[in-house]
C-alpha cells in the first residue's frame, strides 16, 4: 500500500531566489509532516510524485499561452506583485523558472488522484491552482493542476465522472470555466460573495458568503454538498481544500470571511467523512492559505483523512478524532 500522502521537499521553493517576497506559505507540506512526524515519533512517509506530462497540461491549456510563460512579465502579471513584493535586482533565477515548482505540483495531484482511486483517500500537501484558465494565468495559479489530473485521469479511463468540491475563500472561477458544458465533471463552489474574482464564472452548483453569513458558513458548505451528491455521483471526488477562509490567513482580501480552528476542523472533515462513509474515493489539494498560521488548518485535515485510511500508525491517547 503506497502512502496517502504527496509531497516533495522540493515542494518548499525559496522565493527569496527569484526576488519575491509574499506569503504564499509554500512550506505548509512541510509543516504539516513536521507536525505529523512529532506527534507519530517518526517520520511519516510520503510518495515522491513527478512533473507532470506537457501531454497532460495541453488537456487543459492552450499551446499558445504555454509558450508564453517564457516570459517573466507574464509572470509578474499572475502572481499580482505590488510594490516590493517583487525585487528583480535581488533575484539569482528568472521568475519562468518557477515553471518546474508548478509542473511537480501539478506532477503531485495527479498522482495523489490515482492513489485515491486505488486506496480511497490521499492528499497532495500542496497544489490547487483552480482560478487558472486554459488561456491564461490569474490569481496566483498558473496551471490548472485539478482540470490536468481530472482531464489525465478520465484520458486514460481510470475513471469517467469527478467531483470538484472547492470550499475555498475564492471562487474556483478556473475550474467553472473549462468544465463549463462537461457533463463528466461536476464543479461544486463556496466562496466568499464580496471576495476576488468580482466577475465570477458559473459552477454546476456555486454558493456564495456574504460576509455577514459567515455563522452560516458551516451549514451552507455541508448543504450544497449534499444536495451535489443528489445531483451527482462521482467516481472520485478533487477537494479543494483552501485554508484561506481561515481567521489567521493573513491575505488582505480575505477578510470577509473568518472562520475559527474548530469551524475549519469541522468543514473539512465533514468532506472527508461524507466521500469516506460513501466509499467515494477522494483527494485533496491545499489551494489557498496565506501567512505562517494557516497550516495548522492543513494539518488536521490531513490527520483526520489519515485516520479514517487506517494509516496512521497509533493515534495517542486522547487524540480520538
Ligand atoms: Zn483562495
Amino acid at each position: 500500500m503506497r502512502s496517502p500522502l504527496v509531497y516533495s521537499p522540493r515542494y518548499n521553493t525559496s522565493l527569496s531566489q527569484f526576488g519575491i517576497d509574499k506569503p504564499f506559505a509554500l512550506d505548509r507540506g512541510q509543516s504539516v509532516l513536521e507536525r505529523l512526524s512529532e506527534e507519530f515519533g517518526e517520520d511519516f512517509p510520503y510518495e515522491l510524485p513527478a512533473p507532470v506530462e506537457l501531454d497532460d497540461v495541453l488537456l487543459v491549456h492552450t499551446e499558445r499561452y504555454l509558450k508564453s510563460l517564457s516570459d517573466p512579465n507574464v509572470w509578474i502579471e499572475i502572481m499580482e506583485f505590488k510594490g516590493a513584493e517583487y525585487r528583480p535586482e535581488e533575484a539569482t533565477r528568472p521568475l519562468n523558472e518557477l515553471i518546474d515548482d508548478i509542473l511537480l505540483k501539478c506532477g503531485g495531484t495527479l498522482l495523489a488522484a490515482e492513489i485515491a482511486l486505488e486506496q480511497g483517500l490521499s492528499a497532495n500537501l500542496g497544489g490547487g491552482y483552480h482560478h487558472a484558465f486554459p488561456d491564461c494565468g490569474r490569481g496566483f495559479c498558473v496551471l490548472h493542476d485539478i482540470a490536468i489530473a481530472a482531464r489525465s485521469l478520465q484520458k486514460r479511463n481510470l475513471c469517467k465522472s469527478i467531483m470538484i468540491v472547492d470550499l475555498d475563500f475564492h471562487q474556483g472561477d478556473g475550474t467553472a470555466l473549462v468544465f463549463s458544458g462537461d457533463p463528466s465533471v461536476y464543479t461544486l463552489s463556496v466562496h466568499s460573495e464580496e471576495g476576488w474574482p468580482e466577475e465570477k464564472q458559473r459552477s454546476d452548483l456555486d454558493v456564495s458568503i456574504r460576509s455577514d453569513e459567515t455563522h452560516l458558513y458551516l451549514e451552507k458548505a455541508k448543504q450544497s454538498l449534499l444536495k451535489a451528491l443528489d445531483e451527482f455521483e462521482p467516481e472520485l471526488c478533487i477537494y479543494v481544500a483552501g485554508s484561506d477562509p481561515y481567521e489567521l490567513d493573513v491575505l488582505p482580501g480575505t477578510s470577509f470571511i473568518k472562520l475559527d480552528l474548530e469551524q475549519m476542523r469541522a468543514r473539512d472533515e465533514f468532506v472527508i467523512d461524507t466521500f469516506a462513509d460513501r466509499k467515494i474515493p477522494l483527494t485533496s489539494v491545499f489551494a489557498g492559505g496565506y501567512g505562517p498560521d494557516v497550516w495548522h488548518v492543513h494539518y488536521w485535515a490531513t490527520r483526520h483523512m489519515l485516520v479514517r485510511a487506517g494509516a496512521l500508525p497509533n493515534v495517542p491517547a486522547g487524540h480520538s478524532t
